[in-house]
């Protein structure tokens, strides 16, 4: 089996690298992961708590969307207390011109949301308990 399509291998992974670095880079996609793009009442309440939960842990948030109006956003995000440190922008400790943003982890209801949401969940409960 391909190493990291093992979950174990990249659970392991995340937890090593919050360890090292007492904090992860986490990028979430806007729509359809924290907010309801297409007006069906759907919610979007477990990942918008674990992110609060990974920025209470130290965690950078980089909201990764395609929308283009970034004011929008912002505003929709701050509104509904989801924390975020940048949209579509790397962090200031990771310069780089490459347009994908750097992150530990992505969380996007187009790239495997369960396993990736899960992974977080679990190393939110294992950090706190230490
Ligand atoms: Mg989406």
């Amino acid at each position: 089996m391909d190493f990291y399509l093992n979950p174990e291998n990249s659970q392991h992974r995340l937890i090593d690298e919050y360890k090292n670095y007492g904090s992860i880079v986490v990028a979430f996609d806007f729509d359809d992961t924290v907010y309801d793009y297409h007006k069906k009442g759907r919610i979007y309440n477990q990942v918008i708590d674990l992110l609060r939960k990974l920025k209470s842990l130290n965690c950078y948030l980089i909201c990764w969307t395609g929308q283009e109006d970034v004011q929008f956003v912002s505003k929709y995000l701050t509104v509904n207390d989801i924390p975020f440190d940048s949209i579509n922008e790397n962090p200031p400790f990771h310069t780089s011109i490459s347009r994908k943003v750097y992150s530990n982890a992505y969380l996007d209801d187009r790239a495997g949301l369960h396993q990736v949401y899960n992974e977080l969940n679990y190393l939110t409960e294992k950090i706190k308990v230490k």
